[in-house]
């Protein structure tokens, strides 16, 4: 369903963060991406939905490029697409309810007061959504006044939203303790066992990648060293 064929990024200043990566991920698939710091990671997810722009080769979501698509277009392939991050990325000062619908629009940050151009309907799923994810008592408090592990249920549930066929997670859990990270994620294996939706997932810690990757792409330097299943993982490192 995804479709990677030999991408490459090259910063301004030289850096060749990503070099010539090439793999396809199956509809349903939860693949970890797995390697140290400064191993290019973030730059190949965000090179997906060209939240970076790769300066070389071909991504393609469901047969249809991504890479070369004119801005309506890639508006279009992004809503497919969710996207969840390290650090978040709510709108602190937002409302929880607010954050999670601005999923319905894309990565658009959205002020409290367009939060009266939803549709009852779109209100009554993000409320169902924050309720699945455990915290639908926290629908009305400011994004900024969770915890680290309830502002990643909330950046979930804003993905979720888009009812996107894949999600990006980019070190979802690297600024939380272990047990808030186990449970964000077992959420995300429950996304995608129960909704089917494909995972690609950016870890560092090797112990995180065996328990929950079913397909685990190792990434040194800017290019993939390895993919393969959990039980290989101490040989292919
Ligand atoms: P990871 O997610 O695995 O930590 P990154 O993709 O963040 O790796 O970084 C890969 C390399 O690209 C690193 O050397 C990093 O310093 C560099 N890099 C990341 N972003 C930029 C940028 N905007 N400009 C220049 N170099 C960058
Ligand atoms: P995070 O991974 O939590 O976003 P980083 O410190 O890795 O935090 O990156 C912060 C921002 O700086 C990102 O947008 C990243 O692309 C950019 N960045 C990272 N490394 C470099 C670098 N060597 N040169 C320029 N920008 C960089």
């Amino acid at each position: 369903m995804l479709s990677l064929d030999h991408v490459s990024k090259t910063y301004q200043d030289g850096t060749e963060a990503v070099r010539g990566v090439s793999f396809d991920l199956q509809p349903g698939e939860f693949a970890v991406v797995l390697g140290q710091s400064g191993a290019g990671k973030s730059t190949l997810l965000r090179c997906i939905n060209r939240l970076v722009e790769p300066t070389a080769g071909r991504i393609a979501l469901d047969g249809s490029e991504i890479t070369g698509a004119q801005p309506a277009r890639l508006r279009q392939q992004r809503r497919h697409i969710g996207m969840i991050f390290q650090n978040y990325n709510l709108v602190a000062r937002s409302m929880v309810l607010t954050n999670v619908l601005a999923g319905r629009l894309g990565y658009t940050p959205v002020a409290a007061a367009l939060i009266n151009h939803f549709s009852r309907q779109d209100v009554a799923e993000a409320h169902a959504t924050l309720d699945r994810l455990g915290i639908a008592d926290k629908a009305h408090r400011r994004a900024d006044s969770l915890s680290g592990g309830q502002q990643q249920r909330v950046g979930i549930a804003r993905a979720l939203m888009q009812h996107p066929k894949i999600i990006l997670a980019d070190e979802p859990v690297a600024s939380l303790d272990p047990a808030a990270a186990g449970s964000i994620l077992e959420i995300l294996k429950d996304i995608n066992t129960r909704d089917g939706v494909t995972i690609l997932c950016n870890l560092h810690v090797p112990e995180l990648a065996r328990r929950f990757g079913r397909r685990i792409l190792g990434m040194k330097a800017g290019k993939l060293v390895f993919d393969t299943v959990p039980d290989a993982l101490d040989a292919a490192q």
